[in-house]
């Protein structure tokens, strides 16, 4: 008896203490969370993920047709276009390239070295996506050639590390990891793929290929005449170091516990043959409506809601549907919208929502976003960037250190919504960013939010509706509405 009198006092008191930290929502912020729907939610993922656009590749018309579809949704919605002209898409220069088809085999030395004999090979044919990839950024061609491992494919003598000393890679192609020999920023700017293309091409590569533990689809690149990266799977290239009696993961240890270069030639040779077709003239497109603040003197001000509305494309007969990336941020960004539109009494300051192009080639959409605030705006005010928001359990994320109430605005918000399950600090932007990493580099609070995954079809074909979860999309919208609300109404 007494024992089951404490149990209810203790119930009792857990309750008292769940209704003390809950945040009360008043009528018109209950008004907008109303109007976030996870079926509606899911409905723009599946819409999105359709082959008819063609994984989103940005400047194809297949992205092109899926940004008019988001623009007229948010249209009906209520939100304003951001141009008179354009409407909602803002445009920029865009080149992209698609393959159409690629074979890769690889040539492997049977039996050992023989001086007075000519090399005989096994053929190794590799299965697209499962054992390789060109990069989505290769140029046309079908050539022979024999393959150097060159460590992290960096240059950098003048900061004291050069994988490709000693080794000559003309008429070759550069076998490397992604990656740098230790985290320092000094190797930032080596460590994109744009650089470690220009180094190999530089020196007369054929093309680069990576080696990934999981082949994914990749378009951050430029196209370079005469030039077919591609990337290889992990256990590929443990069949080319059987030669060496090595395996990958053996040379990035020792890679990254000697902090210095390893590259050697490989007697295994590469045959790549590729065939695309590069447009150099096409246009993308962030996707952008506002709703207007309701300060005639704040609203030149905005807070921005946003994430990635591209993807990785279709090529060689695979669709990238990109489904959790990043069709379900560009859902939990309109869905936020939507229930701005939906307030009879809007924030002081004026909220947009962007859903950027080109995110998958380089943050080049955002970036033109930073560079290009739309007319109505003076000012970026914050920014909370929502990249995959549609696998795992509730949100990870980070946010600017400073100003301390920006992150105070998401805490608060969480408080109703409960869907953080952690929240770090972003103390700076490396190689792997998200569209948050333009506004923070401008001094602007940012947030990126995400679900905490796993991910487990990261840039794979299986990035299908079927593995998104509608509630974490619509209680990230909530978190975004409640959080950009407050920022916004100070
Ligand atoms: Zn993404």
């Amino acid at each position: 008896m007494r024992s089951l009198r404490l149990q209810a006092v203790l119930v009792l008191t857990v309750l008292i203490a769940t209704a003390a930290t809950a945040q009360t929502v008043d009528k018109n912020l209950q008004n907008g969370l109303a109007a976030i729907s996870p079926n509606e939610a899911y409905d723009i993922v599946k819409t999105l993920a359709r082959p008819e656009y063609a994984g989103r590749l940005t400047g194809h018309p297949g992205y092109t047709a899926a940004a008019q579809w988001a623009g007229k949704k948010l249209a009906a919605w209520g939100l304003k276009p951001i141009s008179g002209q354009a409407g909602y898409l803002q445009p920029y220069a865009s080149p992209y390239t698609v393959i159409d088809k690629a074979e890769m085999t690889i040539l492997l030395p049977d039996g050992p070295p023989d001086p007075a004999k000519a090399p005989v090979y096994k053929e190794m044919k590799l299965a697209p996506e499962k054992d390789f990839l060109p990069l989505l950024y290769s140029d046309s061609g079908d050539r022979t050639g024999e393959a150097v491992f060159a460590g992290w494919g960096i240059s950098a003598p003048e900061i004291g590390y050069d994988d490709y000393a000693g080794v000559e890679v003309k008429g070759k192609f550069v076998i490397c990891f992604r990656g740098t020999p230790e985290p320092d920023a000094k190797y930032q700017h080596y460590d994109e793929h744009r650089t470690r293309m220009r180094t190999a091409l530089d020196r007369g590569a054929l093309g680069i290929v990576y080696i990934y533990a999981d082949i994914a689809s990749n378009p951050n690149g430029d196209f370079l005449p005469g030039f077919t990266p591609a990337m290889i799977s992990e256990k590929v290239m443990d069949a080319v170091l059987k030669e060496a009696n090595a395996t990958a993961a053996d040379l990035k240890k020792s890679l990254l516990t000697w902090k210095r270069p390893m590259s050697f030639p490989l007697r295994a040779k590469i045959r790549l043959a590729v065939q695309s077709r590069h447009f150099p003239q096409a246009v993308g497109y962030n996707v952008v409506g506002y709703i207007e603040g309701s300060d005639p003197k704040l609203r030149r001000e905005c807070v921005v809601i946003g994430g990635h509305f591209d993807h990785c494309g279709a090529h060689m007969g695979l669709l990238f549907p990109g489904a959790d990336d990043n069709a379900s941020g560009s859902a939990t960004s309109m869905e936020a919208g939507k229930a701005f539109a939906s307030l009879a009494r809007k924030p002081k300051r004026s909220i947009v929502i962007a859903l950027f192009g080109g995110e998958e080639m380089g943050l080049q959409g955002s970036t033109w976003f930073v560079d290009h605030v739309p007319e109505p705006f003076d000012k970026v005010a914050g920014m909370l960037n929502f990249d995959m928001t549609g696998e795992g359990d509730g949100l990870w994320g980070a946010v600017s250190a400073e100003p301390a109430e920006f992150r105070k605005a998401l805490e608060e918000a969480d408080k109703s919504v409960e869907v953080l399950r952690g929240l770090g600090v972003i103390s700076g932007v490396g190689v792997r960013g998200s569209d948050f990493a333009p506004f923070f580099l401008k001094g602007i609070p940012a947030a990126s939010l995400g679900s905490n995954g796993p991910h487990l079809a990261y840039h794979q074909t299986g990035d299908t509706i079927y593995r998104i979860n509608p509630d974490i999309m619509a209680d990230a919208a909530k978190l975004a509405f409640l959080a950009a609300y407050a920022w916004a109404d100070r």
